[in-house]
């Protein structure tokens, strides 16, 4: 391979849909550095019918017949008042979403880029960045303690959240709100019925949510801010589970079964940001490294494999026709997806009226200004 050096950072669903893109325009030398993830199960599984045409695009929507992924047929929610409204996805002319297996499909999607000709090397962690006349320097750790360095014309940050090439440049990050989210997954009987909706309620400390998963599983998990975690102490067991046991619907959607067992919770940081700039002097973020959206939209893997496709076509034309245009229009394209993104947010937490005066809502409102 003898075409431009690219380096994507992160193996998520950016950077393996950004590698697959890449790979489709030909006559680069991909290259996927992805650190391994500490947690055991990785949170953030639901997709809509939205997903479907990208991975389609990608070539790789063959991914979703495989067993490992449950079809999903809409949601049930109880939101803005006391009676549940449903969303069905058979109603979308695609149709169906999903509840992923999210550590097997990063992995089907990773090993997809690399059997398209992406060169992968796991286990290796952004260390440090040097700027250079044509591109970058950059020094990876290995899980070894071994240290290695490469040369690339070209780097897409996809390294999630923390934005670890961005921020080493100094790229500033906008934080317009950020929940916590205290999840729990819990093992269910083989032969127990439970319903492949989505399900959340609004609380008067925040918002359930809860979704059966493949490999007889169920996630719950209650999203509310950091100081009402700390104050009410709701990241133990206990109390999360008295919280779960007050609300309306969901303890009734749930088997009853796991209302008796006390979580083994995951605390994760959610939070609506986007980078001051997404694109540079031969670099771009993608996914959550360039802009990332409360769970509530259940959006984030779909706006991942979005961009990725589009970054990808954009770093293409990039080199073929040897200007920025493609990059700028990439950003803009990120910048306008934030906004609506943030309107519908703003949406989604106003229509909620009930517990307007209770602080997590009113936080809500203020900053929906
Ligand atoms: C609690 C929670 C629930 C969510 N629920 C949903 C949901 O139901 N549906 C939905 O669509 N979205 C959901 N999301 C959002 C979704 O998970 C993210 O939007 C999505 O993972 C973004 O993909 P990504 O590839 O940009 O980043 P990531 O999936 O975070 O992947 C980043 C990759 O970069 C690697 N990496 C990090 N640092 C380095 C480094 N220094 N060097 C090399 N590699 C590195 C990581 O190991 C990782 O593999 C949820 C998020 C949270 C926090």
């Amino acid at each position: 391979m003898t075409g431009k050096i690219i380096a994507i950072i992160g193996g998520g669903p950016a950077g393996s849909a950004t590698a697959l893109s890449l790979l489709q325009s030909g006559g680069h030398d991909v290259r996927l550095f992805n650190a391994r993830q500490r947690s055991k199960i990785k949170i953030g599984e639901s997709i809509p019918p939205a997903a479907t045409p990208v991975l389609e695009r990608l070539g790789v929507s063959h991914l979703l017949s495989e067993k490992a992924h449950l079809a999903c047929s809409g949601s049930v929610s109880i939101w803005g008042d006391n009676n549940p409204g449903y969303n069905d996805f058979w109603l979308n002319p695609v149709g169906k979403g999903f509840h992923l297996d999210r550590n097997q499909f990063d992995l089907q999607l990773y090993k997809q880029a690399q059997s398209h000709g992406a060169q992968c090397f796991d286990g290796w962690r952004l260390h440090s960045v040097t700027q250079q006349t044509s591109g970058f320097k950059l020094l990876f750790k290995l899980e070894n303690g071994e240290e290695k360095s490469v040369s690339a014309d070209f780097v897409v940050d996809a390294s999630g959240q923390g934005a670890c090439f961005a921020r080493r440049l100094g790229v500033a990050r906008n934080v317009l709100d950020e929940v916590i989210c205290l999840s729990a997954i819990f093992s269910v009987p083989k032969d127990l019925e439970v319903s492949n909706r989505t399900f959340a309620e609004a609380t008067e400390n925040g918002w359930w949510y809860a979704a059966r998963l493949p490999g007889d599983k169920i996630i719950v998990s209650l999203t509310s801010d950091a100081t009402i975690i700390k104050e009410q102490a709701l990241a133990s067991p206990e109390k999360w589970n008295q919280q779960l046991h007050r609300t309306q619907g969901l303890k009734k959607w749930l088997p009853s079964l796991l209302l008796q067992q006390l979580p083994d919770l995951q605390v994760k940081s959610a939070p609506s940001a986007i980078l001051s700039c997404v694109v540079g002097t031969r670099w771009l973020a993608v996914g959550d490294a360039a802009s990332s959206y409360d769970p509530l939209t259940s959006a984030g893997i779909t706006k991942a494999l979005m961009h990725g496709e589009q970054a990808g076509a954009a770093i293409a034309r990039f080199w073929r026709e040897k200007d920025n245009q493609a990059i700028n229009d990439y950003q803009d394209m990120v910048f306008d997806q934030f906004s609506q993104y943030a309107s519908l947010r703003n949406q989604l937490y106003m229509s909620e009226t009930r517990y307007r005066r209770q602080p997590f809502w009113r936080r809500r409102q203020l900053l929906s200004g």
